[in-house]
């Protein structure tokens, strides 16, 4: 099966998506990559969806990625006593005092327990903390490592714990709390594609997480915090691939900022060669409703006019009632804005010169010889993934076929924009590969007999890192034993 778009679609799962059949429904009405967000849900949850997405995978015969996104250092506060109606929250009245302090016991209108003293110590006056998404906002006027008093700026029902953000402050915090790290650990363990990294604020905390995930997976970095924007090039240079997480990201910025940061980060990205993912409240009405809002619709589309990778769809898919719907709306706009003219127009536009690499060189030469050729295909072989991105960082007109023996790179590589990704038998030569190349593009309807495809891989073949030929071959043309000599 293949799709019709370049751009692609990842999907979270949840309690509306956990069965194989929900899964098969989303994937076939388009997802390409599955989320499993681990700040919902056990690893027992974990465990059953990323079983039912490989089952998937096994009965649809295509390679489909799993992200598994850690929760991250969120900070969240503690409980509170039932008020007068049984209920476990307070209301917040604005310029009411309130105060965060170090004590477990149940809180109440005036306190509440925040278990963090390194955060409670890191405080000044006047910084702001966020709780419930940023929909309460309160003021720091004294702060002491065991408590911080507060006055109420925004108010409102707060309830157990809620989450916290301190945008203000760039947070003592290790990159990976210990539920991160068994988290990590045992999806690792499990084998997935993508590791998820929340509330990144450096490139350390990168570099920490990938000692940990060891090449079992490519990582990816969240950028919501505003350390992260600032700290982007190398947090970029450290990580696989980034997710612009507006969730967070909006919280912790003023909302106004989100735009010009998306598009930043989606520039900067693909001219890292690197998967974008732009991410949260996409479709966020589908949630309730089976069809979206104008301005989502539009919101999705800019995404994809911007050039990220992929688009994602959050509670849409995980709880709300209508995620096939969903995903049958963002192929729908993915597909109508990139057959406007103006797509391409704006997608050329951006295109940055390709470095003086050869695999650089090789992948802009075989985009341009496959426009003007107007081949029906790019057979990309890749081992690491590499040269495929390269390809994907030119942002062809033809479709990128992504090819590998490996199983995991095809999955990993689900997530680039355009890459049509088939695990391939063991080739051992070249002649292999264009052979191959010419009947896996005829079976995923790419191309008919007489049609023209371009084979991109290295010379001599099958070893990692030598991308350095491009050869251009005909559907049905007659097989030379002594092509290449190797
Ligand atoms: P989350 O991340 O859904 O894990 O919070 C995405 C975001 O913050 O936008
Ligand atoms: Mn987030």
């Amino acid at each position: 099966m293949r799709r019709n778009r370049n751009v692609k679609i990842v999907a979270t799962l949840g309690p509306a998506s956990s069965t194989p059949e929900q899964i098969k429904r989303l994937y076939e009405t388009g997802v390409d990559v599955f989320r499993i967000n681990m700040s919902h849900g056990d690893q027992n949850d974990a465990k059953a969806r990323h079983t039912a997405v490989r089952q998937v995978e096994a009965e649809v015969g295509r390679p489909i990625a799993i992200l598994a996104d850690l929760q991250g250092p969120k900070l969240r506060i503690g409980v509170f006593a039932p008020n007068a109606e049984g209920a476990e929250e307070v209301e917040l009245q604005n310029g009411q005092a309130f105060r965060m302090d170090l004590d477990p016991t149940p809180g109440g209108p005036t306190r509440v327990n925040l278990p963090h003293p390194e955060i409670l110590s890191a405080l000044k006056p006047g910084a702001n903390l966020l709780v419930n998404d940023g929909k309460i906002r309160l003021r720091v006027t004294a702060a002491t490592p065991e408590a911080a008093d507060t006055v109420v700026e925004t108010g409102g029902v707060i309830s157990n714990r809620k989450g916290v953000n301190v945008p203000d402050v760039l947070l003592p915090l290790a990159a990976l709390s210990s539920k991160d790290k068994s988290d990590l650990e045992f999806m690792c363990g499990l084998g997935v594609d993508w590791i998820g990294l929340s509330f990144v604020q450096r490139a350390g905390d990168v570099t920490e997480a990938s000692e940990l995930v060891v090449g079992r997976a490519a990582i990816m970095s969240k950028i919501e915090k505003p350390a992260a924007v600032t700290n982007i090039d190398e947090i970029l240079e450290a990580s696989d691939g980034i997710m612009v997480a507006r969730g967070d990201l909006g919280v912790e910025l003023p909302i106004s900022s989100i735009p010009p940061i998306q598009k930043r980060l989606v520039r900067l990205s693909r001219n890292a060669g690197k998967p974008v993912v732009v991410a949260t409240q996409m479709l966020e009405s589908m949630i309730e409703a089976p069809t979206p809002t104008r301005a989502e619709v539009t919101d999705v589309a800019n995404a994809i006019y911007e050039g990220a990778d992929a688009v994602m769809l959050s509670a849409e898919s995980a709880v709300g009632s209508f995620g096939p719907q969903a995903v049958e709306t963002m192929d729908l706009v993915a597909r109508s804005v990139e057959n406007d003219a103006n797509y391409r127009r704006i997608i050329d536009a951006a295109r940055t010169p390709a470095e003086a690499r050869v695999p650089d060189a090789i992948t802009a030469a075989a985009r341009e010889v496959a426009e003007t050729l107007e081949l029906k295909a790019i057979c990309c072989f890749t081992h690491s993934g590499a040269t495929v991105q390269r390809m994907a960082r030119e942002r062809p007109v033809v479709p990128i076929m992504a090819m590998t023996p490996f199983q995991t790179t095809a999955r990993k590589l689900t997530i680039v924009w355009g890459a049509h990704c088939v695990v391939t038998e063991h080739l051992n030569r070249f002649k292999e590969a264009v052979w191959s190349s010419l009947e896996h593009a005829e079976a995923a309807e790419f191309a008919d007999h007489g049609d023209r495809i371009a084979v991109v891989a290295g010379v001599p073949f099958n070893v990692a890192g030598t991308t350095n030929i491009l050869r251009i071959a005909v559907i049905g043309e007659p097989r030379l034993a002594t092509e290449g000599g190797d």
